[in-house]
């Protein structure tokens, strides 16, 4: 079965290719089409120039600036703002600590945070994982005691992606430590520049700082930056976690780098390089087969989830399957521009800047200039949000009843 759009359905996707090909600045495009990081700046540039459309923030309530779309519409977008090589916007605050604001915040924090958050005034960092809590999230231990009017917040967060260019951490954090784990956790907005707080880089094994260490010495948080009530921290973010479960599919990036896959092939046998007997075209057909099956399971369960039916866990077949077809076409990519993957990899820097920093020349062709750092990067993709491991836990127990 292939799932078709209907006549709304593509009359609102040549709205979306007709608005991005006209307002997508040219060198953020490029950027993007290369494979390089996008920076803060140009970021903030395609978020605002989105937020003036009134399509920063699609999935947020209408009231709150967002657009009435159906789950279908918004994988209409992603699809057509990655076929575009349109840079995707920052999730921490968009897709995370925005909805749960609008579910859990009080007027002021609504007021405060969320137009900032459209226009990019705003950065985000998400402080949950611990040396001793990741997969096992109700066991964090950071420590936030209540003294008149704040909390004092002291203890680490680990793999902290974008702390370094974040203004504000939502942390977990522990109220009482002598109830059940769950009963025992706050949810604090911090402000990074409090005093006490101090990031450190961790850089992955390319020397790429692709995280941080976010150390907290008696950091004082006032009060009224709890998101919901005291100890019910774990409603706050297990509502978080759940409410981009319906968009974890990657198809978009999928379609991206399928396309881009095929660009590669196409120019290195212009350049004369002979890939015929590498395997490479029976594994690219392969990969179109299951892009095909991602994409046709992902428009079900959201057809589905838009006209109101309970899709229960399924969503997780959508994490684990997208994740690892990254990865399986990052390993084709690799292959195909051969050793011009391995010399250099121009993005590692010395961890102040995503383009400043080593930044050696490029001795190969501008394609395979990337195919590296984006296969680094992607490892993590299976782990991060939930490992495949849990996925097939959830799938195992929730799906299969098993
Ligand atoms: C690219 C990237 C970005 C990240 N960004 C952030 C961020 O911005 N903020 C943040 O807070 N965290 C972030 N993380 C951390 C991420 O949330 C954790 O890595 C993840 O939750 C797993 O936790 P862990 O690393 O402690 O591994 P563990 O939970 O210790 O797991 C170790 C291994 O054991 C397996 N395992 C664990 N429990 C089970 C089980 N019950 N059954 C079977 N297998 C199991 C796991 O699958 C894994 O293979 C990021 C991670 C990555 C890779």
């Amino acid at each position: 079965m292939r799932y078709e759009l209907n006549s709304e359905q593509r009359a609102f996707r040549d709205q979306v290719v007709s608005f991005v090909s006209t307002h997508l600045p040219a060198d953020i495009a490029e950027r993007v089409r290369l494979g390089k990081s996008v920076g803060k700046e140009d970021l903030a540039r395609w978020t605002r120039i989105l937020n003036e459309q009134g399509w920063a923030a699609p999935h947020w309530p209408v009231e709150h600036g967002g657009t009435g779309w159906s789950l279908v519409e918004r994988h209409i977008f992603d699809v057509e703002c990655r076929r575009a090589h349109a840079p995707v916007l920052s999730g921490f605050g968009f897709n995370m600590v925005g909805p749960a604001i609008i579910r859990f915040g009080s007027p002021e924090q609504k007021a405060f945070f969320l137009p900032r958050i459209r226009n990019a005034d705003l950065w985000w960092c998400q402080g949950y994982s611990e040396p001793q809590a990741g997969s096992d999230l109700a066991s964090v231990q950071m420590r936030a005691k209540r003294d008149g009017d704040d909390y004092v917040v002291s203890g680490q967060k680990i793999w902290t992606s974008a702390a370094e260019h974040a203004d504000w951490i939502f942390c977990l954090t522990r109220t009482d430590p002598d109830v059940q784990q769950q009963k025992g956790i706050s949810f604090l907005l911090v402000d990074m520049k409090s005093p006490g707080i101090d990031v450190k880089p961790l850089l992955a094994f390319n020397g790429k700082r692709l995280w941080n260490q976010v150390f907290f010495d008696s950091v004082r948080v006032p009060v009224k930056n709890r998101l919901g009530d005291e100890n019910r921290g774990w409603t706050v973010a297990k509502s978080l976690l759940g409410d981009e479960r319906m968009l974890v599919s990657r198809v978009a990036e999928n379609k991206r780098i399928f396309s881009h896959l095929l660009e590669i092939m196409n120019s290195q046998s212009e350049a004369g390089v002979d890939l015929s007997g590498s395997g490479l075209p029976k594994a690219i057909n392969e990969i179109a087969i299951r892009l095909q099956a991602l994409e046709t399971t992902s428009l079900r369960l959201l057809t589905q989830a838009d006209a109101g039916d309970q899709v229960g866990a399924e969503p997780s077949m959508l994490k684990l399957k997208g994740s690892e077809l990254v990865q399986a076409q990052d390993e084709l990519l690799f292959q195909a521009v051969s050793y011009w993957a391995l010399p250099v990899d121009t993005t590692v820097t010395t961890g102040e800047s995503d383009t400043g920093g080593l930044a050696a020349a490029s001795v190969g062709p501008d394609y395979a200039e990337f195919v590296a750092s984006g296969r680094y990067h992607h490892r993590g993709y299976t782990i991060a949000g939930g490992s495949s491991e849990i996925q097939h836990n959830i799938i195992a127990k929730q799906v299969l009843g098993l």
